[in-house]
């Protein structure tokens, strides 16, 4: 759907603080208040008053409410989510955002701060451990497995969308509750599998309008990894002095995730440290190349990025990120998305040797910078299949109310006010709806028995017979979005 121009100019004016309103106290006269003071008593404290101010519910830190103002850019995610995962041939998963937790304890890793630090664990009444999902692709393992998808044709291609919870510290793109969009392919192994889950997730954030980079490395088999991991904690330990608290803490719990440290000091020891693109095996280095050549092929940019492992323990091999490629925008030097290859998690839960592979995109940040965006440029996305009706005269505005009640009782909803005289004010509300057409009745089309559609994105008009009002608003509503 493409973006189109706000028509209230008005919008691009700085905001100016509104001039507080000065509180009018009505003051008795001196005449008035020496009358009043012989009459009136003090008035006893009613029960009600005394009772202390009811403290408003608060929503908890961390989270957010989406309004009605935020739900075309969320629309337009949830459409694009689809589209692509349709076109690719991803059927559609929903699990419940509650899971055992040591289903994500032991995929994710103890020693992750997602485990450790981040997830949401509680007793429920039976004294069993649950946590609130932090992250899909241990449900979808789970899911995989108790469904016995592994015996039906593989691979198994499933997609999400839904909200996941972590306990983070809350700060710019840092939510308790955000939502992820994702991919997963199990039960075979090959570089273009991997290749088409970085190209998905591409052009999903592509697709909203942002220009994306992808960030791609290799961390090879859990072999290789092991033997990397001895290398770099022999480094770390010669470098301790220099490192972070939290890094220092890390050296024996999980050096990898040092390598993905914002510390300074952090990042000075870890520019020289051994790199694990070194210690690959050739199986592994030409399947990491093979990848690439896939990449290359389908013409989706990347950089190799060294020092890129991802924070979860179950990824092998391809491991990638996708930044916005421009971050000026607020938010834009935060990781948009990420995945990689699994083979092991499969096993790990209990289940048979199943290669997998995912991505998923933090949907909230990606809404965060369209929204920066389009503030920027006065842009917002139009829904195509909102109609709103404007009226220019009293003559009009009855024959109006007329069709829209017919529309109404067909279950055919749309925009209107008709309190409004001025075509003007009329097309400034259809803006602020985002609608994608407005049906226009003026003087003229009374008389003649028509109507003007007004296409709001490209500006076009068309003249119809106002008996085939039912029949356009049909084939609007069944249009693909
Ligand atoms: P991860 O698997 O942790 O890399 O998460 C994948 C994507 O989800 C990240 O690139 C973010 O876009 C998004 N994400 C992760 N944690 C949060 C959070 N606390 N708030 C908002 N988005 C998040």
């Amino acid at each position: 759907m493409p973006p189109r121009k706000k028509t209230d100019s008005k919008k691009k004016t700085p905001l100016k603080e509104k001039p507080k309103k000065k509180m009018i106290v009505k003051t008795a006269s001196k005449k008035e208040t020496s009358k009043k003071a012989k009459t009136v008593q003090p008035k006893k404290e009613s029960k009600k008053d005394s009772k202390k101010a009811v403290k408003l519910p608060q929503l908890l830190r961390g989270m957010r409410d989406l309004l009605p103002k935020d739900e075309p850019i969320w629309k337009k995610m949830y459409h694009v989510a689809e589209e692509i995962s349709d076109a690719y041939n991803y059927g559609r998963i929903q699990t419940p955002v509650l899971e055992e937790a040591t289903l994500f304890v032991k995929s994710i890793g103890k020693g992750t701060d997602v485990v450790e630090k981040e997830m949401y664990v509680f007793e429920n009444k039976e004294g069993s451990k649950i946590a609130l999902r932090p992250e899909m692709t241990a449900s979808c393992v789970r899911a995989f497995m108790s469904h016995g998808m592994h015996v039906q044709p593989q691979p198994v291609k499933l997609w999400y969308l839904g909200p996941m919870y972590r306990h983070d510290r809350p700060q710019a793109g840092r939510y308790r509750q955000f939502f992820q969009y994702g991919g997963e392919v199990l039960g075979e192994k090959n570089a273009v599998i991997d290749a088409e889950l970085v190209c998905m997730a591409y052009n999903f954030v592509r697709d909203m309008g942002i220009n994306a980079q992808v960030k791609i490395n290799s961390i090879g088999s859990l072999e290789d990894r092991a033997q990397y991991i001895i290398e770099l904690v022999g480094y770390l330990r010669s470098k301790r002095s220099y490192l972070s608290e939290e890094s220092k803490k890390r050296i024996t719990k999980n050096p990898l995730r040092i390598l993905d440290s914002k510390d300074e000091g952090d990042r000075m020891v870890i520019e020289d440290a051994p790199q694990i693109i070194d210690w690959l095996s050739e199986d592994s280095k030409s399947y990491f190349m093979s990848v690439l050549e896939y990449l290359d092929e389908a013409e989706i940019p990347y950089v190799l990025e060294p020092t890129l492992v991802r924070g979860l323990d179950y990824y092998t091999d391809t491991v990638f990120e996708i930044f916005m490629e421009n971050s000026e925008v607020s938010g834009g030097n935060l990781a948009l998305g990420g995945g990689g290859r699994y083979d092991g998690l499969v096993e790990l839960l209990g289940g048979p040797k199943t290669p997998g592979c995912g991505f998923s995109i933090g949907l909230d940040r990606v809404a965060n910078i369209v929204s920066a965006m389009q503030q920027e440029v006065g842009e917002t996305f139009l829904d195509t299949k909102k109609v709103f009706f404007a009226h220019l005269g009293d003559q009009a505005r009855r024959r109006m109310l007329k069709i829209i009640e017919d529309l109404r009782r067909e279950g055919i909803k749309v925009y209107h006010n008709l309190a409004k005289p001025s075509l003007k004010s009329q097309m400034e509300i259809a803006a602020k709806y985002a609608v994608g057409y407005t049906f226009i009745l003026g003087h003229k089309e009374v008389q003649d028995g028509t109507i003007i559609i007004r296409d709001m994105d490209s500006g076009t008009q068309e003249i119809i017979d106002q008996k085939k009002i039912g029949k356009a608003m049909q084939r609007i509503l069944e249009k693909k979005a």
